[in-house]
């Protein structure tokens, strides 16, 4: 399906979000003409700006978000963009801001000769989603035409609530304001091309699909580490941590990726079945009664200066708009359980966290050692295992490494790499998530949106954590790691409870691999 012609309509349109990422991609989906014909974006928010200064914001956040390839903002191509911008100011709760805002989609559907499908996209703190949706319904924006026909969708920007209660306050709101196919939870994540050939290298190849079992497999181990630390963004940062900002969305999307059972179909409703059996089969981690144990599964940490300034950030409880006593965490390294039948006793080991000491995010599946030594080594030694590392960034691709022998009369083994660089076979980086995610809004596609229960079976995991936590700080101890390391040693101790260790091969500046 091709994108719909629409009037696109960003909520927070004077935030970080909108200039970094929404509108340079809408910027790069008009550049290589994937924008629908008739088409307009039209920006909501508090702060007081006219068109022409919403366009004057949005020509610097384009430039500033090219500013390596310069040559990517010709004039043309972007004033030809810019013309299609507009800018609406109201505050969020303000019946009469949502009054002006529909006489203005009805004027830009007007000159841009648009249909009147509309897309409302909440680029807001989660706070404000539940009143933008109820007042958006009040004023009858989200009502439809006969067969869906115009249509309207709202596109909530992640995290889905801030814990369990108020994340089912929203989807029980959502449910009596808007059908479910008007409902996208977008979860960036899910549109980077590399985390979707994911499901193709699973699914589209036969070879490695038989091994991908309690059998074959000794553990999986999930990072997605930052080298920066929360920048302008300390104060939403403080409010959420780690545990709510990365893992209850983009790392248990990347395990149940990498985890689900085969869809019967690449459908939405099929794929996003097999993602929420997968969620739901993932053990609970020991809370409550049995909180003591709960450090034996999920350490938190948060960072401090690296001595002898090793790295320039200050200590979280320095950086701007952090509370200078924070207990909240930037670190979080978790032990995951799948209770079935795939899956039984295998750890999915996963780790997240700011200022650590290289940007990568990927998935390494260690597979069993052979059982029986043959080549060069003392019969206590152990052959190194085979690792599959799918890369989802940077150097997209996939590396497998495998047991060769040297050259030479002797027996003499080293661990080689296969290795598939996306950029090498392609030879173009991946498109930008967001590019991707916007075309699938206007395409109604919803195979890359979390669905209600997905939400709601992340949060059942992680509300537990969050609340034993808040009650029993002294049995879950915040540790710290130096900035620009790769952590804390209680996590370096969890991963040594299941026998392994976390890699720092040489591409994450380190020099071992498992
Ligand atoms: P933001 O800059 O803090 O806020 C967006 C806009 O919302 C602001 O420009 C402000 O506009 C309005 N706003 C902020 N706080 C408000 C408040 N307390 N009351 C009323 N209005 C307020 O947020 P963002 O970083 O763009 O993020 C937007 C959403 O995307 C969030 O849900 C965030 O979690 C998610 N997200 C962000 C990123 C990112 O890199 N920034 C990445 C992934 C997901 P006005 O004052 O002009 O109304």
């Amino acid at each position: 399906a091709s994108a719909e012609d629409c009037g696109i309509v960003v909520f927070g349109a004077s935030g970080d979000l909108v200039q970094r990422k929404l509108i340079p991609a809408l910027y790069g989906l008009h550049l290589r003409n994937l924008l629908p014909s008739r088409f307009y974006i039209l920006g909501f928010a508090r702060s007081d700006m006219t068109d022409e200064q919403f366009r004057g914001r949005m020509r610097e956040a384009i430039t500033a978000a090219h500013a390596e390839h310069p040559a990517a903002v010709a004039q043309e191509k972007l004033d030809a963009f810019l013309a299609m911008c507009r800018y609406v100011s109201g505050d969020y709760n303000d019946p009469r801001a949502y009054e002006r805002l529909s006489m203005r989609c009805s004027t830009c559907d007007r000159d841009f000769d648009a249909t009147g499908n509309r897309l409302f996209y909440l680029a807001l703190p989660p706070d404000l989603h539940p009143v933008v949706t109820r007042r958006l319904a009040e004023a009858d924006l989200t009502d439809e035409g006969p067969q869906g026909r115009p249509w309207a969708r709202v596109v909530f920007e992640k995290p889905f609530g801030h814990d369990l209660a108020s994340a089912l306050h929203l989807d029980s709101l959502l449910g009596r304001t808007l059908a479910p196919s008007q409902i996208f939870r977008m979860d960036h994540y899910l549109g980077k091309e590399t985390v979707q050939s994911v499901l193709m290298f699973r699914f589209a190849n036969a070879i490695f699909e038989p091994l991908w079992n309690r059998r074959y497999i000794d553990h999986v181990q999930i990072t997605t580490a930052e080298s920066l630390g929360v920048e302008h963004r300390g104060g939403y940062y403080d409010n959420a941590g780690c545990l709510r900002d990365m893992f209850q969305n983009h790392m248990l999307q990347m395990l149940a990726i990498t985890a689900m059972e085969p869809p019967a179909s690449f459908q939405a409703e099929s794929v996003r079945d097999e993602r929420v059996k997968l969620m739901r089969s993932l053990r609970p981690w020991p809370c409550g009664d049995t909180g003591g144990e709960l450090c034996n599964w999920v350490v938190r940490a948060q960072y401090e200066a690296a001595p002898g300034g090793a790295s320039s950030l200050p200590a979280y409880r320095n950086e701007p708009d952090v509370a200078p006593d924070s207990v909240t965490e930037t670190y979080v390294a978790a032990k995951v359980l799948i209770d079935n039948w795939r899956w039984q006793g295998v750890p999915f080991m996963l780790r997240s966290g700011k200022a650590l000491h290289r940007k990568v995010t990927e998935i390494a599946v260690t597979f069993r050692r052979v059982p029986h030594v043959l080549f060069g080594l003392s019969s206590k030694a152990q052959m190194p295992a085979n690792v599959l590392v799918l890369k989802i960034q940077p150097d997209e691709g996939i590396d497998l490494t495998i047991q060769a022998k040297q050259p030479g009369p002797k027996s003499c083994m080293s661990t080689m790499a296969l290795s598939f660089k996306y950029k090498d076979i392609f030879g173009v980086t991946p498109p930008d998530a967001y590019e991707r995610l916007l075309l699938d809004c206007m395409q109604g596609d919803r195979t890359l949106f979390w669905s209600r229960e997905e939400v709601e079976a992340a949060w059942s995991l992680i509300d537990p954590v969050l609340s034993e936590w808040a009650a029993h700080p002294q049995r879950c101890p915040l540790h710290t790691y130096p900035a620009g390391s790769w952590g804390p040693q209680a996590a370096d101790a969890l991963m040594r409870s299941i026998g392994a260790r976390w890699r720092r091969p040489p591409e994450m500046g380190g020099t071992h691999e498992q």
